[in-house]
């Protein structure tokens, strides 16, 4: 397998849907794509899905697919002539009847303190006034405006039925597909993350994609009933001042790091190359920022799903991180909360005081591989064996690891060792492996010799 540090994450849409672009992305590098089910029909991603099991076939290489949930997403209702022409100055009324139908949910929600952001934001309008049936506000800006387009505002809290219907149809649809594998739009607290995992199975790999502001304030808990967090930067750009968008990004990364948690960054990555065969320099230095706040992988979106460049958007990516992760300073300032903290940290210590270039982790759950990965570039190459499917397609996001399904993990160490020997060539590595039944451990670090 071609060796990535961080790793990307790449959207499957009408630009990327042919087998040769999508086998071409899996030559560079790509192991996990997402197919978002909030755009085109299920045959559709049924047929993606089918095009990239025979790659598997082919490349006999894992490729993970996420689906990505629509959840709860605030739109507006349907415009008389399915579109109209706002111009900038002008006053309109949004509510129940009014020219911009709204639900009364959202109508409750709305505050008149801050602008209302339409269609992700392109249009804004300026709150006047609110009574019991509409809020009344001023354009900012002239658009177009299109029945059903979204609706945002800084700050807004709603009340959202979670899963959704469409959320459990397309959750169903995963599983007759064979695919586990969530990502959780609009997720707001733990409990929702727990209902979807009833319904998707406990062995469900769920992504929760923080994007309001309950996902915000809610992280923590979110985090520990989630496999993986998203940062969507594309609606929480929208559901709060923009400007906050950074600092959260920095944060959440270490936090979800705290918890063993790996951590996507998505959204307008390269966005300039929907349109450009060259990213800008403000997106390269947006990709260095993540590469070096510690982030295990990137998202691709719009440049690869309907972009006119999606093969070179993921070259572009994968040549910046792999330039960038050279650069980095290796993140070092984790707070240890537990003596299996301590005894990962001691074996990162131990490689960085021998010669010994391979760390190899035995693991059930993950968790002793997100405890290393957290101290990213390294020069370290860690390899994690874990007998569980749904462990293997986790690890396939963490930062600089290298995931191997095997699954005779427990037929004792002679058996381990001679699967090491034929899999790294190499005569000494660093073992660092959990209790057996002890889920979420570390407490072992053995040096090999093969
Ligand atoms: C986002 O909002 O940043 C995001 C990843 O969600 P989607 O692409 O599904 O809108």
């Amino acid at each position: 397998m071609t060796y990535k540090t961080v790793k990307t994450v790449v959207t499957i849409g009408p630009a990327s849907e042919s087998y040769s672009t999508i086998r071409k992305m899996v030559a560079e590098g790509v192991r996990i794509f997402r197919l978002n089910l909030s755009h085109s029909d299920l045959r559709w991603h049924k047929d993606i899905i089918s095009k990239i099991r025979n790659i598997e076939r082919t490349t006999k290489e894992k490729l993970v697919i996420i689906l990505d949930l629509p959840g709860p997403k605030l739109r507006i209702g349907k415009l008389p002539a399915d579109k109209l022409e706002i111009k900038q100055g002008k006053v309109y009324t949004l509510g129940i009847k009014g020219d911009i139908p709204i639900s009364r949910e959202i109508l409750n929600a709305l505050s008149v303190k801050e602008n209302i952001k339409l269609s992700d934001g392109k249009l804004e309008l300026k709150p006047i006034k609110k009574n019991k049936e509409s809020i009344i506000a001023k354009a900012t800006n002239s658009y177009t405006l299109l029945s059903e387009q979204s609706i945002n505002q800084n700050g807004l809290r709603y009340p959202s039925e979670y899963p959704t219907k469409n959320d459990v149809k397309a959750i169903r649809f995963g599983l007759k597909n064979k695919l586990n594998t969530f990502a959780l739009s609009f997720i707001s607290n733990a409990k929702d993350v727990e209902k979807v995992r009833k319904i998707a199975g406990k062995d469900s790999v769920l992504i929760s994609k923080i994007e309001r502001r309950e996902g915000v304030d809610n992280f923590k808990e979110i985090v520990d009933a989630s496999d993986i967090v998203m940062i969507a930067r594309g609606d929480l750009g929208l559901n709060m001042d923009i400007s906050n968008v950074p600092k959260l990004q920095e944060k959440f990364i270490v936090e979800a790091h705290q918890l063993r948690k790996p951590v996507i960054v998505a959204t307008q990555v390269l966005e300039s190359m929907v349109n450009s065969s060259i990213p800008t320099r403000a997106e390269a230095d947006d990709v260095f920022t993540a590469v070096e706040e510690g982030t295990d992988a990137l998202m691709l979106s719009e440049e690869t799903a309907i972009g006119n460049y999606p093969v070179r958007s993921v070259k572009t990516l994968i040549h910046l991180i792999d330039t960038f992760k050279g650069e980095v300073m290796r993140k070092s300032d984790y707070a240890i909360r537990s003596e299996d903290d301590a005894l990962a940290e001691a074996a990162v210590k131990l490689a960085d005081s021998t010669d010994i270039r391979n760390l190899i982790i035995m693991t059930i759950d993950g968790a002793s591989a997100f405890r290393l990965s957290r101290y990213f570039d390294s020069g370290i190459r860690l390899f994690a064996l874990t007998p569980r499917f749904e462990t293997f397609k986790k690890l396939t996001f963490g930062r600089s690891i290298e995931p191997f399904l095997y699954k005779d993990l427990n037929k004792g160490m002679e058996s381990v060792k001679g699967y090491l020997r034929k899999k790294f060539k190499t005569r000494k590595s660093i073992l660092v492996s959990g209790a057996f039944g002890k889920a979420g451990s570390t407490t072992k670090i053995e040096i090999l010799d093969l």
